[in-house]
């Protein structure tokens, strides 16, 4: 029997051997001490790539977005969120946890936007009845959509015109800029700090990074002490993710393409609806008679899929188009 096509996340592939030869070689020192000169390159050349001051390499997204809220609030300030935004939906709740900052969620619009109206009517007057309203945060790409750029442009200028810092959680952010074919600093540049996953879909085992300005990343520093992950000889960790900076960026389009070839498999299933991919996620809502056991049931055929709000199908680096044709085999005989 083949071994199963794990569509459950882009996080779950495992390091290619070039990328654990990456690891084994490198150079590392005591990163609490800023010493490895890994950790250093890497946070210099995301810095670079993405037009930032500084860089904060960090173990997971999570710990990312959670320095960065806190670096930007004050215990009691409120920041404004999208309703089903990562930061503020699946990350435990920590930016009010730990840092004690009110989330002001707002919905999110079908393309992943938060409506301008919405973000407008969400600032809080300077009055001592409120949270004083500190940042905007965005994601992208968001449920696998890229955010218009257009958008992006208007929602962070609107937050600096009222004082907003502005937040991105990006931790598909390579996605979305070879989806849309921009450069992914055109996008980073809106925004005053970004968050990117190098574990996503660019197939690093751990780490992602934070990125702003020098001073804001001076904060974040110790934030990331106090939570826990100042790491030590973590350059065997950054040269992965150096490694999947020079190597798995541009490949993110084979992901895409395999997400896309998979949608058109599923094409005149009754009872299917099929959301046209725009990177590397596919999400597939059934008639409610189909659902119930469809996640099992695809599993036991040889599909890992997750099935929470919707159907959700993620390309990746261990993913083949000889995987995507025998899922699609599966999924047109079992959904
Ligand atoms: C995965 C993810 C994160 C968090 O990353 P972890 O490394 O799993 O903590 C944050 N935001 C988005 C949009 C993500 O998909």
């Amino acid at each position: 029997m083949n071994p199963p096509i794990d569509l459950r996340s882009d996080t779950v592939t495992k390091p290619t051997p070039a990328m654990r030869a990456a690891m084994a070689a490198a150079e590392v020192g005591d990163d609490v001490f800023g010493d490895d000169p890994t950790v250093n390159a890497l946070q210099a050349r995301i810095a670079a790539l993405l037009g930032k001051e500084a860089a904060l390499f960090v173990p997971t997204g999570t710990q990312s977005n959670l320095c960065g809220l806190m670096a930007h609030c004050q215990r009691g300030d409120e920041y404004l969120v999208g309703q089903m935004a990562h930061t503020y939906r699946w990350e435990g709740g920590g930016a009010a946890v730990l840092g004690s900052i009110q989330p002001q969620p707002l919905p999110n619009q079908p393309d992943g936007s938060i409506a301008l109206e919405d973000i407008a009517a969400a600032i809080k007057p300077d009055d001592a009845h409120f949270a004083r309203t500190r940042l905007l945060a965005l994601e992208d790409t968001w449920g696998g959509q890229v955010l218009p750029q257009a958008y992006i442009e208007s929602a962070t200028a609107l937050a600096r015109s009222k004082g907003l810092a502005t937040h991105l959680d990006g931790a598909r952010l390579f996605n979305a800029a070879v989806a849309s074919g921009l450069p992914a600093l055109e996008i980073a540049r809106h925004f005053d700090s970004v968050s990117v996953c190098f574990s996503k879909g660019l197939g690093a085992p751990v780490g992602s990074a934070l990125v702003g300005g020098r001073e804001f990343i001076a904060r974040a520093h110790r934030i990331r002490k106090m939570v826990g992950g100042g790491m030590r000889q973590a350059g065997v960790l950054a040269a992965a993710a150096l490694h999947a900076l020079d190597h798995h960026v541009e490949r993110l389009a084979e992901d895409h393409a395999h997400a896309r070839a998979l949608a058109e498999g599923l094409q005149g299933l009754p009872g299917v609806t099929v959301t046209p991919p725009q990177s590397n996620i596919l999400f597939v809502d059934l008639a409610p008679e189909k659902a119930p056991g469809v996640v099992d049931r695809l599993r036991a055929a040889g599909v890992l899929c997750t099935g929470l709000y919707r159907l959700r199908f993620v390309t990746h680096l261990d993913v083949s188009s000889r995987d995507i044709d025998r899922a699609i085999g599966v999924l047109r005989q079992h959904l």
